[in-house]
């Protein structure tokens, strides 16, 4: 068994005398689930936290999407990222919508607005974008686009947790932002998503959806159940209170992972841009081609760091879509790797990570440090990839 630390992600658990002081709560109440006092705590302390409006609580990440799909009325052709989590292209699947692929900007993962604008037609109901590791989608330019043909949009921010762009959260954004508290995520209540929103109509929505369809006592809607429950409600509320730091000591190890990776070639980090409060809630680099990829990532589980190709393969290349050629996704989607980075990875963990990466790509390379090319991609967006050797 490898030591746990060395994997991509690890959940993070709270001090058990914490949880069990919750659990005490539970059976003082034997209030189990329906939204009882420990989920609507939750509710209320991530409305603060987030600075949004509604929060609300789900079963998963996955049943939010589809909730806000339904919440919003969402019908015909959803506009969609091939760089996500298969996720996000099933929960339209599931509504019975149809995904159309809108291809990737290369500099922050997210989808490329003027590409979505080329895929609307006639049966396009909504954009789905996705805020790839934490790092915001052209939000202005993807909302203008919406406003301009009449779409919804809801952004899949299962990585934006906490994030902000100067002091507005980015889950404020779009009709609706939908958000995992998955255990690998960033904040986790072992199972767990929300979905958030500013506008009262479409919270009150998704809280009769989740819950049977009941508007008070009736039976109003088809729903379904997607309620979750005061246990995870209860581990919620215990990590909350954690995230802020854990936030920052994951900058921390990014920091040093980035000072190592930035001497390094043939491999680049995602430059977090200004403005931005960023989460740190993944590691992702970019390698130049999927061959340096595999070959840095088997050097990598030799020495027993254990890393995960998010994401890949680009979603417009799964058997259950109809392929839509999206060349900028299908490339990156097969040069990055997710570098070990958790609530409680050790610095000396990292540094490890660091000396191997390097010996490795130095082994694979061994003329590159005379007459390289510069690998760079500068579109002058906020943001950019390059590698600070260049400078
Ligand atoms: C994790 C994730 C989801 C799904 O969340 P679950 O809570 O696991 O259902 C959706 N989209 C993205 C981008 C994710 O990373």
């Amino acid at each position: 068994m490898p030591s746990q630390s060395m994997l991509v992600t690890k959940p993070y658990l709270p001090p058990i005398e914490e949880y069990i002081k919750k659990l005490e709560k539970i059976w003082e109440t034997n209030w189990l689930t329906n939204n009882g006092p420990l989920a609507v705590e939750l509710e209320e302390k991530l409305q603060e936290y987030l600075g949004v409006k509604h929060v609300v609580l789900v079963s998963n990440g996955t049943i939010a999407i589809q909730l806000a799909l339904r919440a919003l009325e969402v019908k015909g052709e959803v506009i969609t990222t091939p760089f996500s989590f298969a996720a996000t292209t099933t929960a339209i699947m599931w509504e019975g919508l149809k995904p159309v692929f809108a291809d990737i900007r290369e500099d922050n993962f997210g989808l490329d607005a003027e590409l979505v604008e080329k895929k609307v037609g006639r049966k396009t109901g909504a954009i789905m974008p996705v805020h790839v590791y934490g790092y915001p989608s052209d939000v202005e330019r993807i909302d203008e686009v919406a406003k301009k043909h009449g779409l919804k949009v809801i952004y899949d921010a299962a990585h934006a947790f906490g994030v902000k762009l100067g002091d507005r959260s980015l889950l404020s954004y779009g009709d609706a932002a939908t958000i995992s508290f998955h255990a690998t995520k960033l904040f986790n209540t072992g199972e767990g998503g929300a979905v958030v929103t500013n506008d009262d109509k479409t919270a009150a929505k998704v809280r009769s959806l989740r819950d049977f369809g009941y508007e008070g006592e009736e039976l109003a809607v088809v729903g379904i159940n997607a309620k979750n429950s005061e246990f995870h409600a209860a581990l919620g509320l215990c990590n909350l209170p954690k995230v802020t730091e854990a936030i920052d000591h994951r900058q921390f190890c990014a920091k040093i992972y980035d000072d190592h990776i930035s001497q390094l070639f043939g491999v680049v980090r995602p430059i977090t841009p200004a403005g931005i409060d960023y989460n740190f809630a993944y590691l992702p680099v970019m390698f130049e081609s999927e061959e340096l990829l595999l070959s840095v990532k088997s050097d990598l589980e030799k020495a027993e760091v254990f890393t995960r190709r998010y994401f890949y393969p680009a979603l417009n290349t799964l058997p259950y879509v109809k392929y839509q050629s999206c060349p900028v996704a299908e490339s990156v989607a097969s040069r990055v790797l997710c570098l070990p980075l958790h609530n409680s990875i050790g610095v000396s963990e990292v540094l490890k990570v660091c000396e191997v990466l390097k010996k490795s790509l130095l082994d694979q390379q061994p003329k590159r440090l005379v007459g390289m090319r510069p690998w760079a991609v500068d579109s002058g967006y906020p943001w950019s990839f390059r590698n600070l050797k260049e400078n």
